[in-house]
């Protein structure tokens, strides 16, 4: 290369690079990556003081002030500070004391560069709070600003990777109570009002940042020397006695196990929770004033196991968020995962000490694989890992895969490195981004250190692929001995996989059974030690519960697990080859009819509660989804016996509720709907167990749709009988839905395509369930083709897991072909829909697809 060339490129290369310093954002609707990217450089030291006056009114304007100090690097941009709503609600703009001749473009309050400095600025927003994410009900608002919804309230930069000091003060009227992230500092009455003034909290990203007011009541009690307030609006006595000494033991033991394993005290200034009817989550993480929805936390005197095991989970995992989350944020939406995968694995292990009688591992499995399966079984299914360059996608990320697959894939984790070793990692992640973001290539470097195994190369494997190696074990014998065993794993395409993970075969026989460890690190494994060992009844080569695929069976296991599945003693491996069984079917080894038959022989003979709530969870499904009309009617009466009987010899409470929902599911004989309809009417009682207001409100929703003759009288009698308002509220909602008049239902339908009607998601689905009951299936086909059109709007107005939520109702009771080309249809007309939006889709549609 001669010299005047180098010299040109040389001179190229700066003048791009000067460029590249100077170039004009570009400004977008939501909020870039490369905007995030370049305001994560240029400011720091953020605070927020923000004032809200909230009105009684629902539909009264809140008005608010918002000031805004930090520091910049440079000045050679406009500042955009994000705000999704319309300009005219931006009062007024100051610029370092001076009025701004700011602008308004696309979801942005653009400051001139000419009116910042270099250094500290202070920018002063008077404005109306959008309403978008306020949840304002009639007696109580509440913020929910996951994962970029506090644009839409406030003007700020809303990204995880800016924390902010926040400072809140709100005016609300005096009845009212507020809470929010920091500790109360006073309170000041005038008049009728009142202001609450809470201290700067520790740096929060804005997804974080949260305030409720309203008409509540309180329990406070003290641990470790520190007040824990619980707000709710439960309004039954019974409830609250029976509930409240466990959801805050709960709360306790999690912080305590949480401050020792990550050997950091609980960070934030006070630690609180909001009890929500409705709430559209289980919870949300809110620093210091987390949120629950109240069917989660406020359980039935009979509740189920798993039941009481979901809410203690639900408790550990978000408690666990103040430290992984919290403390320590994801730099960006596309690793959500990162805070969702220890909150999920952690909780596991939090919960374990309070139900010492359950085990473990079964709890493991049953909680996480059936989930994620669900969708790695799709033709849909995405990745743990995903691509975000827009922030106003970012609730299309979450989803079973990082709520499930990801705590799988931590516990393989755990098992490469070893328990320890994990700690120690965590505890230096922990330390060194305290009060910061970072990232999961941050936390491997870390773990990586501490083990010879390629933990970058697993990683890539595990996280960055979508979807479920498929594995097959192959066998050849001769005169009853194997002769040759190859497990051989492909992708659902067909071509070889490269995950690799440790695959414990269990060879069961007629009175013992054998295990074989193998690794399965290429895509074709030949098991030597199998070799010269009697052929076994059966294999399941998932045995230890730690394996992640799909296993299909060979036909002779799967003939002797269909037959003998409570032969098998070991719960953990009885409870995963129901699961193995499952997804056979789903995968299309094995009929509905055969799967029915073979668990209904079973339902008898379950004594593990978790195995049994699961089996009728499948049952159900099946049921409905493949089994048509016809062959219902055939199985249906014999089945409904088969629970009845069980139901009534049960003597454990927790076991005597699962048979019953399922019971109730099922139920469409005359004879048993007569009987349902007079347990309702409290004429009779199924053998000692009690009908609580909520297993009552749902047996009347049941019995409208099934028994249309009777469906006003259900529907009336049982709004009369609720007490409790809010869900009052709720039965007044959902009333149209189980109309036995089409013309109401349909109306009602209608009437969900405007936003306002859709407010409270949690009703919004339990409606369109109803709509869509498989009863109803040929009418509910009509309205198919409308749920996918309003897909794209329900991503931009409802909550993050509004979108999956709305399509999986939507496509519940559907089991046809029709259903099918409906929805092929749809995206073949739309070659251009956004990707995660489609893959929603194909994850929902799942079943009527493969039909
Ligand atoms: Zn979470």
């Amino acid at each position: 290369m001669n010299k005047q060339l180098t010299l040109m490129i040389l001179i190229c290369m700066l003048l791009s690079a000067c460029n590249k310093n100077t170039k004009t954002l570009p400004v977008e609707t939501g909020v870039a990556k490369t905007l995030a990217d370049y305001r994560k450089v240029n400011i720091s030291d953020l605070q927020y003081q923000l004032q809200f006056d909230i009105p009684e009114e629902k539909t009264t304007e809140i008005s608010g002030k918002n000031k805004m100090i930090f520091e910049l690097k440079s000045v050679n941009q406009d500042l955009q500070i994000d705000f999704r709503e319309d300009a005219s609600l931006i009062k007024s703009v100051k610029t370092n004391g001076n009025n701004s001749a700011y602008r308004f473009e696309l979801e942005h309050v653009i400051i001139p560069k000419e009116e910042l400095k270099v250094g500290t600025n202070e920018i002063e927003l008077e404005f109306i709070a959008g309403n978008t994410s306020l949840n304002r009900n009639d007696e109580f608002l509440y913020t929910l600003f996951v994962p970029d919804r506090a644009r839409t309230a406030f003007p700020c930069f809303d990204q995880p990777n800016l924390k902010g000091k926040f400072q809140l003060n709100m005016s609300v009227p005096s009845h009212w109570k507020a809470m929010g992230n920091g500790k109360l500092v006073q309170t000041k009455e005038n008049g009728n009002r009142t202001t609450y003034e809470f201290a700067k909290t520790k740096p929060l990203p804005t997804y974080l940042f949260s305030f409720v007011a309203g008409k509540f009541e309180t329990i406070t009690r003290e641990h470790n020397g520190r007040k824990h307030t619980m707000y709710h609006r439960e309004t039954d006595p019974e409830k609250l006695a029976n509930n409240t000494d466990e959801i805050f033991r709960m709360l306790f033991e999690s912080l305590d196990w949480l401050e020792e394993y990550t050997d950091v005290p609980y960070p934030f200034a006070k630690y609180d929770i909001v009890v929500i009817p409705s709430f559209q989550y289980g919870g949300m993480e809110h620093t210091g004033a987390t949120l629950y929805n109240a069917s989660r936390m406020f359980l039935d005197k009979n509740a189920t196991q798993n039941r009481l095991l979901a809410r203690a989970n639900l408790i550990a995992h978000e408690t666990a968020h103040m430290w992984f989350g919290d403390l320590v944020t994801m730099k960006w939406f596309d690793q959500v995962w990162l805070k969702e995968i220890f909150a999920n694995f952690l909780a596991d292990k939090i919960t374990n000490p309070s139900f010492k009688d359950m085990n473990h591992d079964l709890k493991f499995q049953m909680a996480h694989f059936p989930s994620s399966y669900s969708v790695d079984r799709t033709t849909g299914p995405n990745p743990i890992n995903q691509v975000l360059p827009n922030l106003k996608d970012a609730g299309t990320m979450y989803g079973a895969i990082i709520y499930h697959k990801s705590p799988i894939v931590m516990n393989m984790l755990e098992n490469i490195i070893g328990k320890e070793s994990l700690k120690k990692g965590l505890q230096t992640y922990m330390k060194n981004y305290a009060y910061d973001n970072a990232s999961w290539e941050d936390l491997i470097a870390i773990l990586d250190a501490s083990t010879p195994f390629d933990l970058k190369h697993w990683s890539k494997v595990w996280f960055n692929k979508a979807g479920r190696p498929h594995l097959t074990t192959n066998i050849s014998s001769r005169n009853g001995k194997i002769t040759e065993l190859k497990m051989v794993q492909k992708d659902a395409k067909g071509n070889p996989g490269d995950w690799t993970q440790d695959l414990h075969l269990i060879f069961g026989y007629k009175n013992e059974s054998k295990r074989i460890k193998v690794n399965m690190n290429v895509p074709e494994v030949f098991v030597e030690n199998a070799k010269g060992m009697d052929v076994p009844e059966y294999i399941i080569p998932n045995a230890k519960g730690d394996a992640y695929g799909f296993f299909k069976l060979d036909k002779q296991s799967k003939q002797y697990l269909l037959e003998n599945l409570d032969g098998i003693k070991d719960d953990l491996v009885r409870g995963i080859a129901l699961i193995n069984l499952y997804e056979n079917l789903r995968e299309g080894f094995l009929s509905g009819n055969e799967f029915v038959t073979a668990i209904e022989k079973q339902i008898a003979k379950e004594e593990n509660s978790l195995i049994l709530e699961r089996m009728l969870s499948y049952l159900k499904s099946v049921y409905w989804i493949d089994q048509t009309p016809d062959e219902r009617k055939k199985i249906g009466k014999q089945l409904e016996d088969t629970l009845w009987i069980r139901l009534s010899n049960e003597n454990d409470m927790s076991k005597k509720s699962s048979l019953y929902s399922a019971l109730s599911s099922i139920a469409e004989t005359p004879e048993r709907l007569s009987q349902l309809f007079k347990v309702w009417k409290e004429e009779i009682a199924i053998g000692g167990f009690s009908l609580s207001e909520t297993k009552a409100t749902a047996l009347a929703c049941n019995l409208a749709i099934k028994m249309p003759e009777k469906a006003d009288e259900l529907i009336k009698t049982q709004t009369e009988r609720i007490q409790n308002p809010d869900r009052k509220k709720k039965m007044h909602f959902v009333a149209p839905a189980l109309s036995a008049d089409a013309e109401v239902r349909n109306e009602f339908f209608e009437s969900l395509k405007k936003e306002e009607n859709r407010q409270i998601e949690r009703w919004t689905l339990e409606a369109l369930r109803y709509l869509n009951h498989p009863l109803r299936e040929t009418e509910a086909l009509t309205y198919l083709p409308d749920a996918l059109e309003l897909l794209k709007e329900i991503q931009i107005t409802g909550d993050i897991f509004f979108p999956y939520n709305w399509l999986s109702v939507s496509y519940s009771g559907h089991q046809s072909k029709k259903a099918g080309d409906i929805t092929r249809k749809f995206l073949e007309e739309r070659p251009d829909y956004p990707e995660n939006l489609k893959l929603k889709i194909l994850q929902a549609s799942d079943v009527v697809l493969k039909k």
